[in-house]
């Protein structure tokens, strides 16, 4: 393939060259365990402690509220496990339709073993309607609610400052998967009062591999991971010292680079938004475009499929997805796009383009070179259009 280029990054990033380059000396000269009793231990032990400092800043948390996860995955499960293991079965669970499977299915595993759990609709752009945020907290104690702060899928992002406000006023634990928001927005445990909060290293530069759970000081959970005293016992397991440093990196460059970076790609992907609009007909925006991620942008393109439009520009070297990646394999519409209303026509047409700070002028240009004629291949080998019966998209 001559080309490559990626624009799936709410999948995955490339770690940067800065954060692959700090791990290296953990592999073959500092490779202790941090726990040890000898000084050679000791010295690895003083780099994780200084990493944590780095993840602390990033969020404006103390640095004992870090604890290193080995992905968002987990940092979402013990969050929401962890919390109704401590207080069983009277936790009340409020998420929402549109979060990632990751805190989707732990809520619906506890829906099965007997909690209350509750999802919450959005509307057409995917916004939450807050006051069935306070309608389903009135009367509950020690409740849970886990929100994402930006939609994997759309972008969008839900109003976190005022959620995590409502749950105050209710007594309410607060958790969010801020995953997509890291390097995109800043974040301020001070000023956004959540209780926990998760992040991945792989979807700001970092390693595929390692995830950040913020627990506020106070907050209380059961540990997921028993076996051993890490993380203040609430995460046992050996530290993953090369990956945990190169996270801390990360960090900080999305925490140095973030405004500048931020605003050249809201211009490619506006760039590349309107160029769609542009070229292509019967094409709708999903989510809130009024407040939504730099970075990323979900259309659909009505009356045909999206898996064969990123199958199609997958021959060209453009990568982008359709739902989430955890969802394809399966060709179930995603249920982000369902959950919003989106009409069936569009439906099944709908993609994700996901840009970062490695893309440039040049990718959006190819794309708007290149997508039009799949998209017009693909329309007139479909047996939908404008002029079919709808009774027949079923
Ligand atoms: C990718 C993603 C996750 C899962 O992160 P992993 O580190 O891959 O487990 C969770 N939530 C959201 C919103 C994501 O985009």
């Amino acid at each position: 393939m001559e080309r490559t280029v990626y624009l799936d990054n709410n999948a995955t990033t490339q770690v940067a060259p800065e954060a692959r380059d700090v791990m290296t000396p953990f592999f073959d000269k500092l490779y202790g365990n941090p726990s040890s009793m000898h000084a050679f231990g000791g010295q690895v032990a003083r780099f994780v402690a200084r990493a944590r400092e780095e993840v602390a800043q990033f969020i404006n948390s103390d640095p004992d509220e870090i604890i290193f996860t080995s992905c968002a995955t987990e940092s979402d499960n013990t969050a929401i496990r962890g919390t109704a293991e401590y207080f069983g079965k009277d936790t009340k669970i409020i998420t929402t339709a549109v979060e990632h499977p990751a805190v989707l299915q732990p809520c619906r595993r506890l829906k099965a073993m007997g909690h209350k759990v509750v999802e919450l609709p959005v509307d057409s752009v995917g916004r939450l309607d807050t006051d069935r945020l306070r309608a389903e907290l009135k009367g509950t104690r020690n409740a849970l609610v886990t929100a994402m702060w930006a939609n994997n899928e759309t972008g969008t992002l839900f109003p976190i400052e005022e959620i995590a406000g409502i749950c105050k006023e209710y007594g309410a634990i607060c958790h969010t998967d801020a995953v997509q928001v890291a390097g995109k927005i800043p974040v301020d445990v001070k000023k956004v009062p959540v209780d926990m909060l998760s992040m991945s290293g792989h979807k700001f530069h970092a390693p595929k591999g390692i995830g950040i759970l913020y627990v506020r000081k106070g907050a209380r959970l059961k540990p997921f991971m028993l076996g051993g005293h890490q993380e203040g016992g609430r995460r046992a397991g050996t530290e993953n010292v090369p990956y945990i440093v190169a996270l801390a990196k990360a960090c900080e460059l999305a925490r140095l680079g973030m405004d500048a970076e931020n605003a050249r790609i809201a211009a490619l992907r506006d760039r590349l938004e309107a160029g769609i609009l542009a070229k292509c007909p019967n094409v709708r925006v999903n989510g809130d475009r009024a407040n939504r991620l730099s970075n990323t942008l979900n259309v659909s393109f009505e009356y045909i499929e999206g898996e064969a439009i990123a199958y199609h520009l997958s021959d060209l070297g453009i990568c982008i997805s359709t739902g989430s990646a955890c969802a394809s394999g399966s060709l179930d519409p995603s249920h982000v796009i369902r959950a919003m209303g989106v009409p069936f026509i569009a439906v099944h047409g709908s993609v994700r383009f996901s840009l970062s700070r490695y893309n440039t002028d040049a990718d959006i240009d190819y794309v708007l070179d290149n997508l039009p004629g799949v998209v017009k291949k693909l329309r007139d080998l479909s047996p939908f259009g404008p002029d079919s019966d709808p009774t027949t998209f079923k």
